[in-house]
């Protein structure tokens, strides 16, 4: 690839230098920002002839990359998104419901190839026409849901209101990625859904879901595909490699990747590695849950703060739902934090006194355990608008002084 060669031109690195896995740290990082500079072809690594399908990332944090694969990258996917479903405890019996978003966005076509390369039944839903969706989730008996947390509670939400209950259904895993949620937030989900409801991780410019997935027997990190992936963690400072066990920026090598293979890809993900052994068996390393990416990180008035953390400390009260919102300004030069959450219906119907009361005690956990005074906003039921992919928690009006 033109690209690379030039660079390790460049750098006066050869094949040679590069002798044990140790050496990886001799080569150069891959940014988003170089995919964007080649946008559209310019990183594909074979004959244009050979590349079968395209996807482009969802563009949450600005231009979209655009990602070619092969036959063959195809393939990986839907064996390693198979692979994925396999840990998770999804088997050829299964009824599969794909609620993530089909397009060039690779949530909706990646489960469904891994679903149907184990030979599941894949309901080919994507997002929206939410009511109808808990219908179909009803009637054909779905048993496993895939798709983002926050568009699972809003299925669940929709379902309530026509008088269907997950929990009464067959349904028993989720397979829930493409955005943060904390561990609070999953027990929710299972509880209010009466399913194993799992992590699964992945991002276009590396190949789509199915990069890492937790194992139903742990539920203790996700496991890496290290056949097809080198994972590394690096400070994100200062580029050094990190211990295991500490958290930084993920790093990924695609090792097996023909349409458009990349070194040391910097995905701004950051998580820790662990290598112990797992209880269910697997040899992969797993990287921990995700603490958010680095462009996610709020910083309040000096303190670092990701929406995961106020996520946790909100999930702890009962009444509470995990619809919430954080909205940053800036009044006087001073940044300013307010966080909106929802209440359930039931507290809803509650005294003012009782609502008041538990908006102080937020803003003193908040304050108490990340160290930023707030303004929590208790919210009627309904009333943040509910999303078909990824939500949207930051709302940062800093940025139109
Ligand atoms: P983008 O959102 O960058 O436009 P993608 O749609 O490819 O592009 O999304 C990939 C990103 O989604 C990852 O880099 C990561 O930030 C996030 N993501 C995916 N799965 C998870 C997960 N299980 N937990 C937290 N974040 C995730
Ligand atoms: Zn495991």
């Amino acid at each position: 690839m033109p690209f690379y060669r030039k660079r390790f031109d460049e750098m006066g690195l050869n094949p040679t230098h590069i002798k044990t896995l140790a050496d990886v740290t001799l080569l150069p990082f891959t940014e988003k920002q170089d995919l964007r500079n080649h946008y559209p072809y310019g990183l594909l690594a074979v004959p244009k002839d050979n590349i079968v399908r395209l996807h482009a990332s969802s563009g949450t944090t600005g231009k979209a990359v655009v990602m070619g694969y092969t036959a063959r990258d195809l393939e990986n996917w839907s064996e390693m998104a198979a692979r994925s479903l396999a840990a998770a405890g999804v088997t050829r019996s299964d009824i599969v419901h794909v609620a993530y978003g089909y397009g060039l966005f690779t949530g909706g076509l990646g489960a469904q190839g891994g679903a149907e390369y184990m030979g599941a039944t894949v309901v080919p839903a994507s997002g929206g026409a939410s009511k109808r969706q808990a219908h179909l989730i009803r009637d054909f008996g779905a048993t496993v849901l895939c798709c983002t947390p926050t568009y699972a509670l809003h299925l669940w939400e929709a379902g309530m209101e026509v008088g269907i209950n997950f929990r009464d259904l067959p349904l028993r895993i989720g397979v829930f990625g493409a955005e943060p949620w904390s561990e609070e937030m999953r027990r929710d989900m299972e509880d209010k859904m009466d399913i194993n409801a799992m992590n699964i991780y992945g991002l276009s410019e590396i190949m789509g879901p199915g990069v890492a997935m937790e194992c139903v027997g742990s539920k203790c990190g996700m496991h890496v595909w290290e056949d097809h992936f080198l994972p590394e963690i690096i400070d994100p400072a200062t580029g050094e490699q990190m211990p295991d066990g500490e958290t930084g920026e993920l790093v990924l090598t695609t090792l097996t990747k023909e349409g458009v293979p990349l070194i040391r890809y910097r995905t701004r993900d950051l998580t820790s590695i662990d290598v112990t052994p797992c209880v269910c068996g697997r040899t992969h390393t797993r990287i921990a849950r995700l603490r958010g990416r680095t462009d996610d990180m709020l910083i309040i008035r000096g303190v670092n703060v990701f929406p995961q953390q106020i996520e946790s400390l909100l999930m702890e009260s009962e009444g509470l739902t995990p619809n919430y919102q954080i909205i940053v300004d800036r009044a006087n030069n001073m940044d300013t934090l307010e966080v909106r959450v929802e209440v359930s219906d039931t507290l809803f119907a509650d005294e003012i006194r009782k609502l008041q009361l538990l908006e102080t005690r937020l803003q003193k956990n908040i304050k108490e355990f990340l160290g930023i005074s707030t303004k929590v906003r208790l919210m009627e039921p309904h009333s943040i608008a509910r999303s078909e992919g990824k939500a949207k928690r930051i709302v940062d009006n800093r940025a139109l002084d």
